[in-house]
């Protein structure tokens, strides 16, 4: 079972949690300050049934959103970009939205693996506004 619980604080993170535990495959969905604390200490829930807590950093970024505008290609999680010119970091620049790990280089455009082309980074996301 795949499961999406939208915004992981209070009640999306408790049954989120609760899920994650019980095997099912949980991605919490969230933003800002509160992704940020998910992807460096996990999903900590405070309960009146209990404390637990669940690992979320290595949760699976999902791809399938992710397109070259150009030629449609999806890179994967494997897929690496080279900060150059710059420090020569190799990264997966959909990890970061485009910001290198390193240096902290922002790549406003971002190079398709498959085609060449360049692109606007955000045009790589198919997410859009209705
Ligand atoms: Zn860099
Ligand atoms: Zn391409």
């Amino acid at each position: 079972m795949r499961i999406a619980v939208y915004g992981a604080g209070g009640v999306g993170g408790y049954f989120g949690g609760r899920l994650a535990l019980a095997g099912s495959d949980v991605h919490l969905i969230d933003r800002g300050a509160h992704l940020q604390a998910l992807r460096e200490h996990g999903l900590r829930v405070q309960s009146v049934k209990g404390d637990f807590k669940v690992d979320t950093r290595n949760d699976d970024k999902d791809y399938s959103r992710i397109r070259c505008p150009q030629c449609r290609w999806q890179p994967d999680k494997h897929s690496r970009w080279t900060c150059s010119p710059g420090c020569g970091h190799s990264w997966n620049t959909f990890e970061t939205r485009g910001l290198c790990p390193d240096c902290g280089k922002k790549w406003f455009q971002t190079a398709c693996l498959h085609c060449s082309a360049w692109s606007p980074h955000e045009d790589w996301y198919e997410e859009r506004k209705n």
